[in-house]
């Protein structure tokens, strides 16, 4: 290859990614000087770059100066203090260190022989981790179940409904894919439609069930057993129940432990979705809120989102693997080896939808060495702290109201409409983030429940302080006080 890099040499490698390493470092040195939202057009970058790629090398120089010039303008800063947006992404010097060496060592670790410290690590890993959230022992790897890395929590529950789906069918028979029912409430993530979409479970035997402030937005078990009486009644058969420990729209924690009753009774599989909330469940006072996993056939969580481990890495327990490996499994004479014949290993391709996979639980094992129990318990219980002094600050100003009751770190609440009108309140809110927003000092989201525009202020970036959650208040009130005056103008 003439001029440029070589595809691999160990100084050229050196060389360049120290030179990558200090771009990424005084990236976060200055994370605060950009808008938190991007606020360029749509199609910006098309005008900024050429339309075909070079045909000679360039220079690294010349690619960091266009990602700080035209990259960065465009993005989204969901690592700056200032993001209250959705769910935390977390980054971190240990994840980020693992996700290079893992990027480093670029290996595909599908089955246990393709790289046998890939497969037994990312088992050790989530051992470890479920023991942090005193899972109970039927999700260690020592017994009939255990742990795997997902990509997302939207892959973990699309794998666990076809176990369940092929467990299922295999009782009653394949032509009764029609009958079954999956059970979930209308504030549980849209993974779990897609899952179903993808799994071919009739439209017409989604339910999800009608939550609202009487149980902060939880699903009633009286409502799903009557639910599921009818369902029976008709012929049909309940095979799936998700709960969710911290709802995506407000941090609703459905009541796992009567929830797995039913499951129960129902002999249905129960999964449980703490994508956002799992990673506080590794702090004792936190861990009632997943009391009831003990009844679970599958529990996930998302450590990219608030346990510092870089996207991607979303662990999955299960106590059944070899239901998974029933629904996932196929055996290709060209992956055949002896140890995977002799059943001796755990191929995790038989755990999940691709072949091909990375060596994630590196960066989840470099979090946990690294920073160590302790700091990742005192990381949580400083953002819910935070999130609790801004709930605090919106309950103490008169214009404004805290809508659901703050659970973790995520506040729900809303300006005040002044004449008390539900559409116009609705419009002031949606125009109060608009505002917000647009500053480019923070970013924030919404949701509706029942009908009512709300804003969602999430706290959970690595390097949020309490200056900023402070600060971010001042933007809100600053933004509210100059709507207020236009609409009372008006
Ligand atoms: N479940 C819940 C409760 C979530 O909040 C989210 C995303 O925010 C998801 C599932 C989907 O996560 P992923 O992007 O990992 O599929």
């Amino acid at each position: 290859m003439e001029g440029g890099l070589k595809p691999m040499d160990s100084e050229q490698l050196r060389e360049n990614a120290h030179r990558m390493v200090d771009f990424i470092a005084d990236y976060y040195k200055s994370i605060e000087s950009f808008p938190v939202l991007s606020q360029v057009e749509p199609g910006y970058l098309h005008k900024l770059l050429p339309d075909a790629a070079p045909d000679r090398p360039e220079s690294l120089q010349q690619v960091l100066e266009d990602v700080q010039a035209k990259i960065l303008p465009g993005m989204t800063h969901w690592q700056s203090p200032n993001y209250f947006a959705y769910y935390p992404s977390n980054s971190s010097i240990a994840g980020f260190m693992g996700e290079m060496l893992s990027a480093g060592l670029n290996i595909v670790g599908f089955s246990w022989i393709t790289s046998p410290a890939a497969t037994e690590l990312e088992m050790i890993v989530l051992d470890w981790l479920a023991k942090l959230l005193n899972l109970p022992d039927d999700f260690l790897s020592t017994g009939p179940g255990g742990g795997v890395i997902q990509g997302t929590a939207s892959e973990a529950v699309l794998v666990v409904l076809l176990a369940a789906r092929d467990k299922f069918l295999s009782r009653i028979g394949k032509s009764s894919l029609d009958k079954l029912v999956v059970y979930s409430s209308d504030q549980t993530h849209s993974s779990m439609q897609k899952a179903c979409q993808i799994a071919g479970i009739y439209p017409e035997n989604c339910r999800a069930l009608k939550t609202d402030a009487s149980t902060n937005y939880a699903l009633s078990p009286d409502l799903l057993d009557e639910v599921i009486s009818q369902d029976i009644s008709t012929g049909l058969v309940p095979f799936f129940l998700c709960a969710t420990v911290g709802t995506t729209s407000s941090t609703a924690v459905d009541p796992l432990p009567t929830l797995a009753t039913v499951a129960k009774r129902n002999g249905m599989w129960f999964h449980i979705d703490a994508a956002y909330a799992g990673s506080a469940c590794i702090c004792p006072e936190y861990r009632p809120y997943i009391d009831g996993v003990e009844d679970a056939d599958s529990f996930n969580m998302n450590a990219h989102k608030w346990f510092l481990t870089n996207f991607d890495c979303s662990p999955l327990w299960i106590k059944d693997r070899n239901a998974l490996i029933q629904a996932l499994s196929t055996n290709p004479e060209y992956l055949k080896n002896k140890a995977s014949q002799a059943n001796m290993v755990v191929d995790y391709r038989d755990w999940q939808i691709p072949l091909g996979r990375r060596f994630r639980s590196l960066k989840l094992w470099m979090v946990l060495r690294l920073y160590g129990v302790q700091n990742l318990q005192q990381y949580i219980r400083n953002h819910i702290e935070l999130a609790r002094q801004f709930e605090g600050l919106v309950s103490n100003d008169p214009r404004f109201e805290v809508v659901t009751p703050r659970v973790f770190s995520l506040v729900c609440f809303r300006l005040l409409s002044p004449d008390n009108d539900g559409d116009k309140g609705n419009k002031l809110n949606r125009d109060l983030l608009d505002a917000v927003n647009s500053t480019g000092k923070i970013f924030i989201s919404h949701t509706v429940l029942l009908g009512t525009y709300i804003l969602r202020f999430a706290v959970g970036a690595p390097l949020t302080e309490e200056r900023h959650v402070h600060e971010a208040w001042k933007v809100l009130q600053d933004e509210a006080s100059k709507l207020l005056a236009t609409v009372q103008n008006n």
